[in-house]
């Protein structure tokens, strides 16, 4: 017979478990708790796009859309793509399920699946999820300062260290335009220098020249900044968002240098930072995007939003020593004889909402706590014949190995305590 070789995930693609699954299932219900106190609402939307909508939306400069899409063409001849991102899609439902005529603005949290075909690296695969929000329908500085404040509060609830905001405006179509011919003026003498990629950006989109990371930080120094060319609306509608975030008492700082790859964002950018060991890290980026939903064939409407990559934050937050590992496991173990009072106990104990294990192999007490201990059980119940006559079980703590006899109706309330403590 020939031997089957082993078939493993696709290269960029990972199966999530473990500790890496706990940190993530925290992480997941931290954002989507905020996200729901904020008055947001989950939007599902599909996981495949007809391919022009992102390349209406991301841009067909972009990497994005020029590199890293998975687009196929599907048996009727469309070609369609698995989402790159999201705020495309949400944008898009807006438009489709005439939204504006909901009371604005709308407020929309995502979590979800995204592919983008990429140099898989540390903390970075083809396959990832992103958590969002879109605030869609106002052009108010405030909600600005809202979308800021969930990112910032989301870092502050995962205990992350450090915490800071870095802010800067790309302006308006029209002061953009004006800024962009300055930048390119001042970059012209130096063109040679400039990196393969900033030369095509130079002519494509010469923002993104901005916050490349090969380019020097004494060409950086010498470049005109975008909030010096701000028309007086924009100027006015960053003013108040900073005012917002100081009224917030959210620390952050102009960076001059921070632009987003992607074409459709306005005014606001920002990102949500944290550093450890002189490291900083981005949490989460955003801003607002304006034109987006008016490219998707929808009324001009003003938004906001921003995403993270679940993979990058559970990184982080395990570098940083952030550690939810669910240790409070009950496990119970018993003598055969003892077998039905075991399985009403457990039940019992379900129902409170307890997590429990119930021993499997039997076999003596000192292998079922053995059992118990390999997997990191908070206490183990022991029941034997004893136990059955007298209505009570033996509960041992198995951090400090103490042992205590407790009724059965008082288990709850036992557990209960014990955790408050
Ligand atoms: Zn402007
Ligand atoms: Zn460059």
């Amino acid at each position: 017979m020939k031997e089957k070789y082993m078939i493993t995930s696709v290269k960029g693609f990972k199966d999530i478990y473990g500790e890496d699954l706990e940190l993530f299932k925290t992480a997941r219900k931290v954002l989507e708790e905020i996200a729901e106190s904020f008055a947001y609402e989950e939007i599902i939307t599909p996981i495949i796009e007809y391919s022009e909508l992102f390349e209406r939306s991301v841009g067909i400069d972009t990497d994005i859309v020029e590199k890293e899409m998975y687009t196929f063409i599907d048996k009727s001849v469309r070609s369609v793509t698995l989402r790159p991102e999201i705020t495309a899609s949400v944008a898009r439902s807006y438009v489709e399920h005439h939204f504006e005529t909901k009371p604005l603005p709308l407020r929309f949290y995502y979590f979800g699946h995204c592919f983008r075909y990429e140099k898989p690296q540390k903390g970075r695969f083809r396959g990832f999820y992103q958590f969002g929000v879109e605030a869609i329908g106002d052009d108010s500085p405030l909600l600005d300062a809202e979308v800021i404040d969930i990112g910032y509060n989301i870092a502050k609830k995962l205990e992350l260290k450090n915490l800071s905001v870095k802010i800067n405006s790309i302006g308006c179509r029209k002061c953009r335009t004006i800024y962009k011919e300055k930048l390119k003026e001042v970059l012209e003498p130096q063109y040679d220098e400039l990196c393969e990629d900033c030369k095509k950006r130079f002519y494509t989109n010469p923002l993104r020249i901005l916050d490349c990371k090969k380019e020097s930080p004494e060409l950086k120094d010498i470049l005109p900044k975008m909030i010096d060319y701000l028309c007086d609306d924009c100027k006015k509608h960053f003013d108040s968002v900073l005012d917002y975030l100081q009224k917030m008492n959210i620390p952050f700082e102009i960076d001059n240098t921070l632009v987003r790859g992607l074409d459709y964002y306005t005014r606001t950018v920002f990102e949500v930072i944290s550093s450890d060991l002189g490291a900083q890290n981005a949490l989460l980026g955003g801003g607002r995007y304006d034109y987006l939903i008016e490219e998707l064939g929808g009324r001009p409407t003003p938004a906001v939003g921003f995403a993270l990559g679940m993979e990058r934050l559970v990184e982080i937050m395990k570098s940083q020593g952030v550690v939810r590992r669910d240790k409070r496991l009950i496990y119970v173990a018993y003598q055969q004889t003892a077998f039905e009072r075991a399985i009403f106990i457990t039940e019992k104990l379900r129902n409170y909402g307890f997590k429990v294990f119930l021993d499997v192999k039997n076999g003596s007490f000192k292998n079922q706590t053995e059992r118990s201990a390999k997997r990191n059980a908070e206490f183990t119940i022991f029941i034997g014949e004893e136990e059955v006559k007298t209505g009570s079980v033996v509960v041992k703590n198995m951090g400090t190995k103490e042992q205590k006899q407790v009724n059965i109706d008082d288990l709850n309330g036992f557990f209960k305590e014990q955790r408050n403590v």
